[in-house]
């Protein structure tokens, strides 16, 4: 996808902080951190939400959670951590390419809206 930029991230074309990459999927550090741990977890290839996980692609997903565990693990998120996926408008979503944030660091809000 030419102009997503998640996409441009994955090629290198816009820097980020890289947490963790193998060749399916890419985690790298919030711009605009929520919490004092904040990394977004995406798949590689373009997927535009959770609304478009299927069965032919929903094994990146499951591929995704457990580098989810190893990930929150090293960044010695042991307390507990919130794992959130914004969908479309009413979601909240800005990037329009599947992803997961990893929130941690602190205790957090009880909200979930
Ligand atoms: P959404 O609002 O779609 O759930 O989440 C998009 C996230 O991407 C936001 O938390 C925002 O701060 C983050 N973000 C937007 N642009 C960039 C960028 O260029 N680099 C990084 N590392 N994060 C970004
Ligand atoms: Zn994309």
């Amino acid at each position: 996808m030419d102009n997503c930029l998640f996409c441009k991230i994955i090629k290198g074309e816009i820097t980020s902080t890289k947490v963790y990459e193998d060749s399916e999927i890419l985690a790298f550090r919030d711009i605009n951190p929520q919490a004092p741990t904040h990394i977004l977890v995406i798949p590689k290839q373009h997927i535009g939400s959770v609304s478009e996980i299927n069965e032919n692609n929903s094994a990146i997903v499951s591929h995704i959670f457990v580098k989810i565990a190893e990930i929150a693990a090293k960044e010695n998120l042991t307390n507990g951590y919130r794992v959130v996926s914004n969908v479309g408008e009413d979601g909240g979503q800005t990037v329009h390419h599947l992803h997961f944030h990893i929130l941690g660091g602190e205790k957090l809000s009880e909200k979930m809206s």
